[in-house]
């Protein structure tokens, strides 16, 4: 194993590693330990160049830190990338070269899945290392859990705009039955809202529909429509020029990542008045489930209870955008920043 490391300005830590008889390039980028440990998953997808998988190891982990800090867990950001075509099936050794990179930071990155990984070969990294969550049968699907928070940011975001959480009398455009789609169309149907959903794979809106009573629409219908709360949970970079002129909604508030294509979509948001519920926030469910029953050892009530916090993170949000005039992504980042900057409470 060959590891150099890299120094980038705001940035802990950058290694970059190879094995070549593991065929494994890897990068894991430590954003910040201030809080804990460097908490964020590995990535294995194929980039064009090196430089491109640098700069998106470093985004990741930064949002991490984000991430990591407004949920108030005791965990820093970081993230890590495998070079390289995630269809292998050459994964024993690959998961354990990037298991041996991560072991040789001593415990101060954890790791977990992430895009082109799976629980299945988190096991070949915690042969490795124990510095790994997101492994078979712990703290099992995220997307549940996801889901819940989510529904929570909802509730939030409905009783600030509205004046009241019940979601009962409320229209809700979902983009993507997925993993997280599908719980959160169950935990708004149970809610008592009217579902209209969409997503490129018709078996899935199939299913929605018959166990949520949701209506359907073409995939490009859904940024049209006449509608009280637009979530996405689909694709990133959904917020953008072409989609926000159309919305009629009052506020967004989903599961994907990186919604806003450009932070300027933030900001033309606020300009329409629609009320936009920071996604790293908003998704927060999944990280918090994984830190809590896997690395801190929670009980699953004490975990929920927490995901349920997701509530209060969002109110806060949208007070300190409130009272500081800036837009909620803004607010966010600010707010993380300062959570990011201080030391955790106690009771950890
Ligand atoms: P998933 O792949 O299970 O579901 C995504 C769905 O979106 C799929 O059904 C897909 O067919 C659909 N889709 C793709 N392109 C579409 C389009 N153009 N229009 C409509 N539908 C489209 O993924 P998931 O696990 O449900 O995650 C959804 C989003 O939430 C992703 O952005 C993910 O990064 C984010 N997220 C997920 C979790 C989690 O716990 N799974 C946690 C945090 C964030």
């Amino acid at each position: 194993m060959n590891i150099t490391e890299k120094s980038v300005p705001g940035y802990e830590r950058i290694v970059c590693a190879t094995d070549d008889s593991a065929g494994y390039r890897g990068i894991i980028a430590i954003h910040s330990t201030r809080l804990g440990p460097a908490v964020g998953g590995t990535r294995f997808w194929s980039y064009s160049n090196d430089e491109e998988a640098l700069t998106d190891a470093l985004r990741l982990a930064r949002g991490m830190t984000y991430k990591n800090a407004l949920a108030e867990l005791p965990f820093g950001g970081g993230k890590s990338i495998i070079i390289g075509d995630n269809r292998t099936q050459e994964r024993e050794k690959l998961f354990r070269a990037h298991g041996r990179s991560i072991n040789s930071l001593g415990g101060k990155y954890v790791t977990g899945e992430d895009v082109g990984t799976s629980p299945a070969d988190m096991e070949f990294v915690c042969q490795e290392t124990p510095y790994v969550g997101g492994l078979l049968d712990r703290s099992g699907d995220p997307s549940p859990r996801t889901a819940r928070g989510v529904f929570r940011a909802m509730q939030a975001a409905a009783h600030y705009r509205w004046g009241s959480d019940d979601l009962s009398s409320k229209t809700v455009a979902l983009q993507g039955c997925g993993h997280v789609g599908y719980f959160l169309a169950g935990e708004l149907h149970h809610a008592g809202a009217r579902l209209v959903v969409t997503d490129v794979d018709p078996e899935r809106v199939a299913l929605v529909v018959s166990k949520f009573d949701a209506k359907s629409v073409a995939p490009e219908e859904i940024y049209a429509l006449q509608a009280d709360i637009f979530a996405p949970c689909a694709l990133g970079g959904i917020l953008n020029d072409i989609t926000i002129p159309q919305f009629q909604v009052e506020m967004v508030v989903g599961a994907a990542n990186n919604q806003l294509l450009e932070p300027r979509h933030g900001d033309k948001l606020d300009q329409r008045g629609i009320l936009y519920a920071p996604d790293y926030a908003v998704n927060a469910g999944g990280v918090i489930n994984g830190c809590c029953i896997e690395l801190l050892g929670w009980e699953l009530s004490r975990t929920l209870s927490k995901i349920d916090a997701i509530y209060g993170t969002l109110s806060g949000i949208f007070e300190f955008a409130k009272q500081n005039k800036v837009p909620t992504y803004q607010a966010a980042d600010m707010l993380a920043e300062e959570i990011s900057r201080k030391p955790l409470a106690a009771g950890y």
